[in-house]
């Protein structure tokens, strides 16, 4: 076989993406290989699918156990014959997956870093047939990056003890110049081909909102009760926080979990568990959980609080969209994240390091602080900031994402802050907002001529600006820290940390937030991608549901996670091919030989039942690729009237179900959903 039938045969692909036959080539050829590619952009298909074609075992070195367990289970449902090796295992069950490795059972074996010192897998190694050493999330290598570890540098004398130097292959999604230099050269990659694609990932969507803090827990709610068949990661920067939203969740009957490090072992394993099988589809979570977690079906990570780093927040967002479906990442931003980081910047405890390192250490992260908040803050398009970030080079806005579809009215009030801050000093910080917003504009009330603030060099100072106005300034002041509000009965204005404001270009803006309309129809840029589940009609998502049903069914009685079956994407091109036959089923994309064999009949006899009681049905129409093909979709038919409008909107709020309105107007599942966004009911 070559490249392209292993991967139609065993993982039901027909084409290679961008970079997979480039690195694959060139291993085959015997050349190293360093493949620095994003999330989701198919790395292992790049070492898997050489692993079958060369002539003996390929040693994959992993750092998670949980993710060498899901890439095998994946193997094995494909129909490859692979195996871990690490610290969840006996040391019978060790020594036994050794002497079928040495008996030529695996093509392909996991193992953990710190198992390559080990006297069996030692012994195990040098009498094996061993063509490649694959080192994944390479750059766990360099002490550079986040992830560092030091079991990594083992992998050199482990390749260097072999009898036959193997060809060696690196991959990783997160590489600086840095990392990727110390890749090459601790690893001693032999003139590798080194493959980059792009960082962005197309399918993500980002955006920032700007909440005040106990707007937050509204926002999610929403969202959640707009999207409620969605599976999502919810992070919160606290323990705290996260057992708080995890109860008022679960109060209002949302099927959710979480995690944190506080929690017990079992209880934690549990919960992930329930994760990944979807029986709980929301986790709730400190940034302790996800590494390692590959589900591909998460539609949204929203961090209740910003994260300390860009690279922090790329990673954990990250972790949206790995099917290449759209999936969404929202930050929850208000000022006050930015103080309480930096109070736990300056909590963090360093042992054993020099002076002079921590310093580095302790500017490095103020550093990566700042440009996180620059993120929150910035009007531009978000995922040029990343993509600025991780220096790459970047064009045109994306136009697909919160800030490209956002047009801010932005006010300077640097000045009315400082008559803000002057008057709360001669006050002495003795009164309330009322009286403070009062004070400054001079209003002519029986009660302040009675406090005396008549007097004082501030009264109406502020003469010319509204109430409303102030008030929001004041707001934005306290979340960034310029003031502080006393709590009690009494609260009053006092003034917090005032210096920043003294700084040059130090600048108080107010952004009132104005939706750009999408009516406007003034996008000419790129068309925004669709969901595949939008060229699905009514019947065609009732299938989808059928098909996903019996995933599940199947994944019970695997116990496997439902995305290792198959994962959205192929269900959905399920839906859209409907297919009847052996040969048809192989030609839905995700669907290969051996899950063929497995599945492929009780898929085949779902969609054969759901046609004979749908003989006449229509389950998907062609995706156009323009960006007014949602339009005439939409228009498609007869025309919406206000009556229809009106009734979209009732049933919506009542809690349908977008197929079963689609099903009752007699319209498309996309057209309902399209409409529903028009209406601002739906994202
Ligand atoms: P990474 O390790 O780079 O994050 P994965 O290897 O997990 O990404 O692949 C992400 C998803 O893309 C998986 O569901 C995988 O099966 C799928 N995939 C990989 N290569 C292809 C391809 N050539 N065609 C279609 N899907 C692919
Ligand atoms: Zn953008």
């Amino acid at each position: 076989m070559n490249p392209s039938q292993i991967l139609m045969t065993y993982f039901g692909y027909d084409t290679f993406r961008k970079g997979q036959e480039d690195i694959i080539a060139s291993i085959l050829s015997g050349r190293d290989a360093l493949a620095i590619m994003p999330t989701g952009a198919g790395k292992s298909i790049c070492y898997q699918v050489p692993a079958m074609l060369l002539s003996g075992i390929t040693v994959v070195i992993s750092p998670l156990i949980s993710l060498m367990q899901d890439q095998v289970k994946s193997l094995n449902a494909a129909g490859i014959h692979a195996a871990f090796i690490n610290s969840s295992l006996t040391e019978n069950q060790i020594a036994k997956a050794l002497s079928l490795a040495a008996q030529g059972t695996y093509k392909i074996i996991y193992v953990a870093p710190e198992r390559l010192e080990s006297s069996g897998f030692m012994r195990f190694a040098a009498e094996a047939d061993i063509s490649m050493v694959t080192v994944d999330e390479a750059h766990c290598i360099s002490q550079w990056g986040q992830d560092f570890r030091p079991s990594y540098l083992k992998i050199v004398a482990f390749i260097e003890r072999l009898p036959k130097r193997p060809i060696v292959s690196a991959f990783t999604a997160t590489a600086t110049e840095e990392v990727k230099a110390d890749i090459e050269c601790i690893l001693r990659l032999r003139n590798p081909q080194v493959v980059v694609t792009g960082f962005d990932r197309e399918n993500l969507y980002y955006s920032v909102e700007y909440v005040s803090g106990r707007q937050k827990d509204d926002f999610v709610t929403d969202y959640l009760d707009a999207h409620p068949d969605e599976s999502g990661i919810i992070y919160c920067a606290t323990r705290k926080n996260v057992d708080a939203l995890y109860e008022m969740l679960s109060a209002r009957g949302v099927a959710v979990t979480a995690y944190h490090a506080g929690m017990d072992n079992g209880v934690r394993k549990k919960n992930q568990e329930d994760f990944i099988y979807d029986r709980r589809p929301v986790i709730v979570a400190t940034n302790a959980f996800g590494m390692g977690i590959d589900k591909s079906n998460v539609r949204f990570v929203i961090h209740y609080n910003m994260p300390q780093s860009m690279e922090n927040y790329y990673q954990e967002a990250g972790r949206a969209g790995r099917d290449g479906e759209n999936a969404r990442c929202i930050l929850l931003f208000t000022a006050q994240d930015v103080m309480i980081n930096k109070f736990l910047l300056e909590k963090k405890e360093f042992e054993n390091m020099d002076p002079a390192d921590i310093e580095l250490v302790r500017q490095r992260d103020a550093h990566r602080l700042h440009v996180m908040e620059g993120y929150c803050k910035t009007t531009g398009c978000l995922r040029n900031y990343i993509l600025q970030y991780f220096g790459e080079q970047t064009d045109a806005p994306c136009d697909n994402c919160g800030n490209c579809h956002r047009e801010y009215i932005e006010t300077d009030m640097t000045d009315e802050a400082k008559c803000v801050i002057n008057c709360i000093a001669e006050t002495r910080g003795r009164y309330g907002q009322a009286v403070v917003i009062g004070t400054l504009i001079g209003a002519k009330r029986a009660r302040l001529t009675e406090l005396g603030v008549t007097a004082y060099r501030s009264y109406g100072a502020l003469a010319n600006k509204k109430e409303a106005e102030l008030r929001r300034l004041i707001a934005q002041m306290i979340e960034e820290g310029y003031l502080i509000q006393t709590d009690g009965a009494y609260s009053v204005l006092q003034l917090g940390e005032i210096q920043a404001l003294k700084e040059e270009n130090a600048r108080v803006i107010i952004r009132a937030i104005e939706e750009r309309k999408e009516e406007k129809g003034e996008s000419k840029r790129k068309p925004k991608r669709k969901r595949s589940t939008d060229s699905l009609t009514a019947a065609g998502y009732d299938l989808f549901e059928k098909l996903r049903a019996l995933r599940l069914e199947i994944a019970r009685e695997e116990a496997l996670p439902p995305y290792i079956i198959f994962s959205d994407k192929t269900l959905i091109d399920m839906c859209v091919k409907a297919p009847e036959n052996r040969q048809e089923m192989l030609a839905v994309s995700g669907v290969g030989e051996n899950k063929y064999l497995k599945y492929g009949q009780r898929f085949l006899n779902e969609i054969r039942a759901f046609s004979a009681v749908n003989p006449d049905a229509v389950l998907s129409i062609e995706q156009e690729d323009q960006p007014e093909a949602e339009e005439k979709e939409t228009n498609a038919g007869q025309a919406w009237s206000e009556e229809e409008d009106r009734r979209l909107a009732e049933e919506f709020e009542a809690g349908m179900k977008i197929a079963e309105i689609a099903r009752g107007h007699g319209r498309t599942y996309g057209a309902i959903r399209a409409r529903l966004k028009k209406q601002g009911m739906i994202e």
